[in-house]
Protein backbone atom coordinates (compact mmCIF):
# COMPACT_ATOMS: atom_id res chain seq x y z
CA UNK A 1 0.00 0.00 0.00
CA UNK A 2 1.43 3.38 -0.88
CA UNK A 3 1.01 6.27 1.47
CA UNK A 4 0.61 9.86 -0.24
CA UNK A 5 2.77 11.60 2.47
CA UNK A 6 4.03 14.93 2.74
CA UNK A 7 7.26 15.48 4.67
CA UNK A 8 6.50 16.51 8.79
CA UNK A 9 9.42 18.97 8.35
CA UNK A 10 9.52 20.85 5.17
CA UNK A 11 6.10 19.57 3.72
CA UNK A 12 8.23 17.93 0.73
CA UNK A 13 7.17 15.14 -1.96
CA UNK A 14 7.86 11.60 0.27
CA UNK A 15 9.06 8.91 -2.36
CA UNK A 16 8.69 5.26 -1.33
CA UNK A 17 11.54 2.85 -0.97
CA UNK A 18 12.81 0.74 1.67
CA UNK A 19 16.71 0.43 3.66
CA UNK A 20 18.71 -2.34 2.31
CA UNK A 21 20.30 -4.31 4.82
CA UNK A 22 24.43 -4.85 3.35
CA UNK A 23 24.99 -6.38 6.73
CA UNK A 24 22.94 -9.39 5.79
CA UNK A 25 24.30 -11.42 2.51
CA UNK A 26 23.17 -14.99 1.54
CA UNK A 27 26.22 -17.48 0.22
CA UNK A 28 24.82 -16.71 -3.08
CA UNK A 29 25.42 -13.07 -2.62
CA UNK A 30 21.82 -11.89 -2.38
CA UNK A 31 20.93 -9.04 -0.25
CA UNK A 32 17.82 -8.34 1.66
CA UNK A 33 15.52 -5.40 3.05
CA UNK A 34 15.79 -4.64 6.50
CA UNK A 35 12.82 -6.25 9.08
CA UNK A 36 10.81 -5.38 11.75
CA UNK A 37 10.90 -7.47 14.53
CA UNK A 38 8.75 -6.87 17.56
CA UNK A 39 9.95 -6.84 21.32
CA UNK A 40 13.69 -6.32 22.50
CA UNK A 41 16.82 -8.26 20.59
CA UNK A 42 17.37 -11.18 21.79
CA UNK A 43 21.31 -11.86 21.53
CA UNK A 44 22.26 -15.41 19.48
CA UNK A 45 24.87 -17.17 21.50
CA UNK A 46 26.91 -17.79 18.39
CA UNK A 47 28.53 -15.07 17.65
CA UNK A 48 28.86 -11.73 19.24
CA UNK A 49 26.88 -8.58 18.40
CA UNK A 50 24.13 -10.93 16.32
CA UNK A 51 20.50 -11.56 17.22
CA UNK A 52 18.36 -14.40 16.91
CA UNK A 53 16.00 -13.83 13.97
CA UNK A 54 12.11 -14.57 15.16
CA UNK A 55 9.02 -16.52 12.94
CA UNK A 56 7.31 -13.25 12.39
CA UNK A 57 8.74 -10.47 10.77
CA UNK A 58 7.22 -7.30 9.38
CA UNK A 59 8.42 -5.80 6.23
CA UNK A 60 10.07 -2.19 6.30
CA UNK A 61 8.87 0.43 3.98
CA UNK A 62 10.43 3.72 4.42
CA UNK A 63 9.53 7.40 2.86
CA UNK A 64 12.30 9.55 1.74
CA UNK A 65 11.70 13.42 1.18
CA UNK A 66 12.73 14.17 -2.05
CA UNK A 67 13.84 18.33 -0.84
CA UNK A 68 15.03 17.84 2.54
CA UNK A 69 16.07 13.76 2.45
CA UNK A 70 13.93 13.09 6.09
CA UNK A 71 13.21 9.50 6.86
CA UNK A 72 10.10 8.28 7.79
CA UNK A 73 9.34 4.52 8.12
CA UNK A 74 6.11 2.22 8.68
CA UNK A 75 5.69 -2.08 8.81
CA UNK A 76 2.60 -2.76 8.18
ZN1 LIG B 1 11.52 17.43 3.93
Amino acid sequence: MELKLNCLRCQGYMEEGFLLDRSHINAQGIHYAGEWVQGPARKSPWFKGSVTVPAVTREIVTYRCTACGYLESYAE
